[in-house]
């Protein structure tokens, strides 16, 4: 399998090539079709495999038919791993001018709030933060009215950390229609739970 094989625009591929991307890895062969479908997606996939961009280079094909407000808003468990994460989507968004804000705790909350209000394309959390900031600012919801689709990176991590309330909060500020996309590197029951609360059926990809 190419990268042109998983209906990914031109812009898309050429970008691989250029991050010396040669070849799709197995979850981006699976997961991609079935986003770009506008399927949900359970990934069991570690850090390591490619997951980032298969659920990247998607929502970036997608964003860019229809960039409006917050498209993506990507939850993770720890600042560091907000970090790269942003750090992938900006590379391969490069060529879209990608703007990608990253909320994390430790760093000032009215810069933050100031960055989502000025709808950013991607928004990279983790969950705590977000929580807090669709809490305490009424205009902070709005931002998200239009969000296409909710990642959650390391979905196992954010439960075991027991984000369960934070979870929630962020749940009912999105849209009901919208695509979600849960990977992580164990599959549990409480990713079940979690699946229920997104109203389409998943694609399971495992390894
Ligand atoms: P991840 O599993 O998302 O943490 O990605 C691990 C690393 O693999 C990242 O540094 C990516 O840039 C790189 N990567 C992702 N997809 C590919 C691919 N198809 N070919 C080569 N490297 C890749």
């Amino acid at each position: 399998t190419a990268f042109s094989d998983l209906g990914l625009a031109e812009w898309a591929i050429e970008t691989c090539k250029e991050l010396r991307m040669r070849k799709p890895t197995p979850v981006q062969t699976h997961c991609i079709p079935k986003i770009l479908a506008g399927r949900d997606v359970l990934g069991i996939a570690q850090t390591g495999s490619g997951k980032t961009a298969a659920f990247a280079l998607p929502i970036l094909h997608r964003l860019a038919e229809d960039p409006y407000g917050v498209f993506a808003l990507v939850i993770t468990p720890t600042r560091e791993l907000a970090f790269q994460l942003a750090e992938q989507f900006t590379a391969l968004g490069s060529c879209l001018h990608l703007r990608c804000s990253v909320v994390v705790g430790g760093m000032d909350m009215i810069t933050q709030a100031k960055a989502l209000a000025s709808r950013p394309h991607v928004v990279v959390a983790t969950p705590g933060r977000i929580k807090v900031l669709l809490e305490d600012n009424p205009d902070i919801p709005k931002v998200f009215q239009r969000t296409q689709f909710l990642v959650l990176d390391e979905a196992d991590r954010v439960l075991d950390v027991g984000f369960e309330d934070e979870l929630r909060v962020v749940f009912q500020c999105l849209p009901k229609k919208r695509q979600t996309l849960l990977f992580s590197a164990t599959m549990t029951d409480d990713l079940e739970t979690l699946l229920e609360l997104s109203a389409n059926k998943a694609f399971f990809y495992e390894a």
